[in-house]
């Protein structure tokens, strides 16, 4: 009782004139890091250490003393060391009795140990609240005060007062606590930091194969073939030819799969007759990871205008448009103005634009401060219905554009047609579908089910 009376006075929360005492074991890079900061932040700072000396490194207005000397100053011990050292806390287990130890550390691989050093460390002092926090924050961060990227700080635990007060700490510091529950979530807080981009590997990949496929594709079509039959040497279309026809070919397929699980799992709850059954991991995933194809597929169409904005001052450009004047000149003959295709190459492009500024508005919608701003309902209009008004644009620019070209063999080569032709594949199978989807018939069903109707109820009473 006598040992825990401190700790339950320590746990209550802090006002602004009284900091409690924050205790840092370890003096390395995070723990003078850290300490640095709560010291700013208006705490009293008491470094453990193996060696009480203290070094110009040390923050000065903080004290250096003994493991045992330190413990007994603070009711929050935030243990700064790696967990392969951990041992040393085992004989320390009667100070640390009632404490509040906040383990800081990370691994060097995803699930490297069985349990996660949080839990190991709650074995290891039985008596103490372990609560997990700060491991995403990096002591350059916190030196250099570059800590807009990672202002969260994950925090988990099974004692709600020790989690309160960590979390306080964290505010103060001008960050912001995040509750993930008790300490089974810390083996997935410590993964965290390791995981490379977890949600753009899919994106990035698919991206990277259909340019490689594209990319050979028209190279085949536009430079190999020409070579070839007519002895032409075109191989300059690689530099800005070719890239500007994938980028707009890319940035349609992959705004298509934006949109494509959403169809697919409106087809397997229709056929299931619930939305209680789980949809396939694949299916999952790729949900998961849509607004990261919506980015890429912006940042494509982004490079097809700026590669469209060049088109006028290309030598090849220029030296066509001077040819046929010359060759109309020398004939004695002018071209009439044609009206129709005046009209297609105005809509394409007028398309296109619109395509385009939609596409940047859903792109600026899905940026966390802007979609923190707007209702549920606000959003999902936009990323829905403005998103498939996008779709339909861009899918219309490309169509206006193949314009009759979509039935002359002239366009095939080798029998392989222009690469647009294949870019439209997948957003029309999109378009058809979501229109189908539409018709009362299914949409009535399927809105039923979304709202929780079952076909056949599995726990009917
Ligand atoms: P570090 O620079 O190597 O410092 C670790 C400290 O642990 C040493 O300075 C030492 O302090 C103490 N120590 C070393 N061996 C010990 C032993 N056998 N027994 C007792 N204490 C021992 O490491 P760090 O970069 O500060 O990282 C510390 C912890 O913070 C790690 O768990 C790490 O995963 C975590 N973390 C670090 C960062 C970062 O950016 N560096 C970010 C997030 C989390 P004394 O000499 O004072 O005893």
């Amino acid at each position: 009782m006598n040992k825990n009376s401190s700790n339950i006075m320590a746990l209550a929360p802090n006002t602004p004139n009284k900091r409690e005492t924050v205790c840092i074991f370890g003096t390395g890079d995070f723990g003078r890091a850290l300490g640095h900061k709560i010291i700013q932040a208006g705490y009293p700072v008491v470094f453990g250490s193996r060696s009480t000396q203290t070094s110009s490194l040390i923050p000065k207005d903080a004290e250096v003393l003994s493991h045992a000397e330190a413990a007994q100053k603070a009711a929050i011990i935030i243990i700064a060391i790696q967990r392969q050292h951990y041992n040393f806390l085992t004989p320390l287990a009667e100070i640390l009795h009632g404490k509040v130890l906040v383990d800081v550390s990370n691994n060097l691989k995803i699930n490297q140990y069985p349990e996660s050093n949080a839990e190991y460390l709650a074995q290891l002092v039985p008596g103490a609240k372990v609560v997990k926090a700060f491991n995403t924050v990096s002591a350059w961060a916190l030196q250099s005060g570059t800590l807009d990227a990672s202002r969260q700080v994950f925090v988990c635990g099974d004692d709600m007062g020790a989690k309160q007060m960590v979390m306080d700490i964290v505010r103060a510091l001008g960050l912001t606590p995040l509750d993930q529950g008790s300490l089974l979530a810390a083996q997935e807080i410590e993964n965290y930091p390791l995981q490379l981009f977890p949600m753009w590997k899919f994106p990035i990949l698919l991206s990277l194969g259909l340019t490689a496929f594209f990319f050979f594709y028209c190279l085949t079509r536009d430079v190999i073939y020409p070579y070839v039959y007519e002895n032409k040497d075109f191989s300059f279309f690689i530099v800005i030819s070719i890239p500007n026809r994938i980028c707009p070919i890319l940035a349609l397929i992959l705004l298509a799969l934006v949109y494509f699980p959403g169809v697919l799992a409106a087809i397997i709850q229709l056929y299931r007759g619930t939305k209680y059954l789980r949809f396939p991991d694949w299916l999952d995933k790729w949900m998961l990871c849509r607004k990261q194809l919506g980015l890429v597929a912006l940042a494509f169409a982004s490079l097809h205008v700026l590669y469209t904005l060049v088109i006028p001052i290309r030598f090849f450009v220029r030296w066509r448009i001077s040819s046929q004047i010359i060759s109309q000149a020398l004939n004695n003959k002018t071209e009439p103005l044609n009206t129709t295709n005046a009209w297609l190459s105005d809509s394409y492009l007028a398309l296109g634009i619109l395509g385009f500024f939609l596409f940047v508005l859903l792109g600026i919608t899905s940026l966390p401060s802007v979609s923190n701003n707007v209702n549920w309902r606000e959003f999902r209009f936009v990323q829905s219905k403005l998103g498939y008004l996008t779709l339909i644009l861009c899918t219309a620019h490309t169509l206006v554009y193949g314009g009759k070209r979509f039935l002359s063999p002239l366009s095939y080569r080798w029998y392989l047609p222009n690469a647009y032709m294949l870019s439209l594949i997948v957003p029309c199978i999109v378009l058809v579908v979501k229109f189908v989807l539409v018709f009362p018939c299914l949409d009535k069903p399927l809105t039923r089910i979304r709202q929780g109707w079952e076909r056949n109820p599995q726990y009917s009473e």
